[in-house]
């Protein structure tokens, strides 16, 4: 036989990696496991447990406990005690810290790298190859954070107990990516690890103890989703940070809503893996195996939906399925296996039952002539087609190794299809056409996007989603900031609503002598309430001082349907958006002494501080005409010889209620970062002083500030919290008013996903350093990477 035959017909021998070491640490600890908490296994006789399976072949690997909220409430204890001298130790010594666990890592990382795959059932080669060195990689990166940590970050401090609820899909990856930012940024950590899969989070925090990391620091309760709810609704956690589904996420926001906990998401996905007719087609199959067969398909990010331009389809569908016929699936702990096992047989079935749905519907499936065991959890490599983009199988998270594929003609017609799900976490771009490749990428509404390359992950650049998910970003820099807070000066309680004192009065009430009732202000144009009510303004002495529209939820949802035609706004450039900051400023200044005068009327201030809010909010708009066009991404330094750019993109439409003090800069602060950044708004000004903000009206429409991009709703904050906050199409929202609506507003934000900032403690906005700056940017943006591999 000549060698090329050879090759085509040789056989693959069995590679099996020695399982010894990881049998043998489970051994050393009977086959029994409690909790981890304050450096040292807590176990407790009789104690509720549950059985940890090898999903490959259905043996029993431990018994493991089920966390109780004592349990939790001990974890937390220990951790609030063990913060503040972790804190306190400063970043030097956290950076020697995490430093050898990033070591002790890497010298247990064939252990590590056997009882992941033992656990979970995903192929050793991954464990190995890729997660594994990536959690080293975590601890490393992230041990110079600490070192930089007081350099880069003055005025920020550790929010102080972090609660942590993580998947079984990257059990050890998952971990890696929570606790190492937490723990560079001077947090204790409690970690709730995924049921079927906590040997590793519990291997880890042994092995950190040994490595010398302090007793509290990092504590480990295992369970399923109840200990995870319980640790949600600890009072005593300061921060959530959540990996898993966007039903538990969603129930997670809605649990925590009003407690004052921080709260980062990152949910599921249905990410598309778009293939343009110009692609090197046999590297995007290479690609498109990397994207959905990686890990089975058990990834949150994974290139599920496939799009293909309708020239190409034919052949590229050949050569994938071509191509699954020649992957080799079975024992995950061979070196030589590419699909390992699925986590346990829920999963399975839910994958089996999608799949089985789909042929019903008479969809195409094609599925290799694979020999799959009959004890384990196995599922071949599938292929769907002729689905349409509304079917279940498009829109929804299937988990598992399957692949749901369709086509398009254009590029815009991509773009619709990869945006057309409620999603927005990942995308992969294959075509050799770099302007194509880089004229799309902004337009997919996602937080990662790949191009000629798919799953790539790195400690320096961050990973998240928006819409449903999820919020916030780890890894990099961006990464860093979900786990601090500003160090706060000057904190006084915000003053409560008005409650009584700004009840609705009808049109007829309206006392003599009051010439005009403001309307509302929508699509550009001055429009009535829905209602026809307006709401009476009082000055400072009492007396009424004009008329605002009262709000409803229908005004709310004109504004917004008027902010989310106008988004337009986001593609024009920050030059021009600098420009007609620059002009509203221009034109308030104009009229200084009017707005001056309608502040001392509704707040009775002197003069010159009345002035002077004057001019600090013409100041504030040149702030942000200034930063407009400079709040710049940044290139990430990953190990890859290629670029990631981290773009800062605009949130869509922000909802923003606006502060009671301070009328006039309570408002320009926060409309004027939102437009800076390219967003659109709908504003709800103070409640007590509306009349600073509807005298806006003409200043906007004089400045050239196209209709839309500023909508202003006036009325009961209580009666529009609920509509603006809950609206699926407004894309984040602001709150700086009194702690009383909080609760309301987090929990309606939920239906969506949308990011959320609310505080109760009042801003000085007078003070540059509380009122204007980064923060504002950062909170009006998220961070898109754009991974762009290159050379020949
Ligand atoms: P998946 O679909 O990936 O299994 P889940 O969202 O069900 O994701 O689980 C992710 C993590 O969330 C797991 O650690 C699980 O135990 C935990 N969990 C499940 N339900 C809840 C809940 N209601 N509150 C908090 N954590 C939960």
């Amino acid at each position: 036989m000549d060698v090329p035959s050879n090759f085509e017909s040789i056989e693959y021998g069995p590679a099996p990696e020695a399982s010894g070491s990881a049998t043998d640490w489970i051994g050393k600890h009977r086959g029994e496991f409690g909790h981890f908490i304050g450096g040292r296994f807590i176990k407790r006789k009789g104690g509720p447990r549950f059985e940890s399976k090898n999903p490959a072949t259905g043996k029993l690997l431990a018994a493991i406990a089920q966390g109780s909220s004592e349990d939790v409430d001990e974890a937390v204890a220990c951790a609030r005690e063990a913060q503040p001298s972790w804190q306190g130790a400063g970043g030097a010594f956290r950076a020697r810290c995490l430093y050898a666990l990033a070591r002790s890592v890497q010298k247990n990382s064939r252990l590590l790298a056997v009882l992941e795959t033992l656990d979970n059932g995903k192929p050793i080669r991954e464990a190995r190859d890729i997660d594994v060195p990536l959690v080293a990689r975590h601890f490393y990166f992230h041990a110079g954070v600490a070192k930089l940590l007081d350099s880069e970050f003055p005025g920020w401090e550790a929010h102080g107990v972090c609660g942590q609820i993580i998947p079984w899909n990257f059990p050890l990856l998952m971990l890696a990516w929570k606790v190492a930012p937490a723990l560079a940024t001077g947090n204790a950590v409690v970690l709730k690890p995924a049921e079927y899969t906590s040997l590793t989070a519990l291997l880890f925090a042994e092995l950190a103890a040994e490595a010398g990391l302090p007793p509290g620091v990092l504590n480990v309760v295992t369970g399923d989703g109840r200990t995870g709810a319980a640790l949600a609704a600890n009072d005593c956690v300061d921060k959530i940070a959540f990996t898993g589904s966007t039903s538990v996420g969603r129930s997670i926001r809605e649990a925590t809503a009003g407690s004052g906990k921080a709260l980062t998401l990152e949910l599921g996905g249905k990410s598309p893996f778009i293939v343009f007719e110009d692609a090197d087609l046999d590297s995007a199959v290479e690609g498109l195996v990397d994207a959905i067969w990686f890990n089975q398909g058990q990834v949150c990010c994974a290139g599920s939906r496939l799009l293909v331009q309708e020239g190409i389809a034919e052949k590229f569908h050949a050569k994938t399925m071509r191509r699954m016929g020649r992957l080799r699936m079975g024992d995950p702990l061979d070196k030589s296996i590419d699909v390992g096992a699925i986590v346990d047989p829920i999963q399975l079935k839910a994958i089996s039952d999608m799949v089985e749905s789909g042929r019903e519907e008479g969809n195409s499936v094609f599925q290799p002539k694979i020999d799959v065991s009959s004890t384990g959890c196995f599922y071949p490599p599938t292929l769907i087609t002729g689905a349409t983009p509304s079917s279940p199988l498009m829109q929804e998270e299937i988990f598992g190794p399957v692949l749901v594929g369709t086509t398009f003609r254009t590029p815009s017609e991509a773009v619709d299809l990869a945006n057309n799900t409620r999603y927005g976490l990942a995308a992969s771009i294959w075509t050799e056409n770099i302007n194509l490749a880089l004229g799309i990428a902004p337009k997919l509404a996602c937080g990662v996007v790949w191009v000629n390359s798919t799953n790539l992950f790195d400690a320096a650049a961050g990973f998240g989603g928006r819409r449903e998910s999820g919020f916030g970003r780890e890894g990099g820099w961006e990464g860093l900031y979900p786990y601090l807070k500003r160090r706060r000066r000057n904190v006084v309680q915000a003053p409560a609503s008005l409650g009584d004192r700004g009840r609705a009065e009808t049109d007829s009430a309206v006392s003599k002598g009051i010439d005009r009732t403001a309307k509302q202000y929508i699509g550009g144009r001055q429009v009535r309430p829905d209602s026809g009510y307006s709401l009476t303004v009082w000055d400072a002495q009492g007396k009424i001082a004009g008329q605002v529209g009262l709000g409803n939820r229908k005004d709310i949802r004109n504004a917004v349907e008027a902010a989310r035609s106008a988004v337009g706004w986001s593609q024009s450039t920050g030059h021009q958006r600098s420009q007609i900051i620059y002009f509203i400023a221009e034109n308030l200044s104009i009229r200084a002494s009017e707005f001056s005068n309608r502040i001392a009327e509704l707040t009775c201030r002197p003069t010159a501080d009345c002035d002077a809010e004057v001019a600090a909010s013409i100041d504030r708009l040149f702030t942000y005409g200034a930063w407009a066009d400079k709040f710049d991404g940044a290139v990430h330094g990953v190990p890859l010889r290629g670029s990631v750019l981290a773009m800062n993109e605009p949130l869509g439409v922000i909802g923003a209620f606006c502060s009671d003090e301070h009328p006039l800069i309570g408002a320009i602060s926060l409309m004027a970062p939102i437009i800076a950044t390219g967003n659109t708004c709908v504003l709800v000004p103070s409640e007590s002083a509306p009349l600073s903000a509807t005298d806006l009206y003409q200043v906007l429409d004089t400045s050239d500030v196209p209709p839309g991009v500023v909508n202003i709703v006036t009325g009961l904050k209580a009666d529009l919290v609920g509509p603006l906050a809950g609206h699926n199409d407004v894309d984040g929202i602001w709150y700086f008013c009194e702690a009383g609506l909080i609760r309301e507003l987090e929990s309606a934000s939920a239906g969506n996903l949308k990011p959320t900032w609310a505080e109760s403690e009042s801003r000085d906005w007078m003070d540059e350093n509380e009122g204007e700056g980064r923060d504002f940017l950062r909170n009006a943006t998220q961070v898109k990477n754009v991974w762009i591999p290159y050379g020949e």
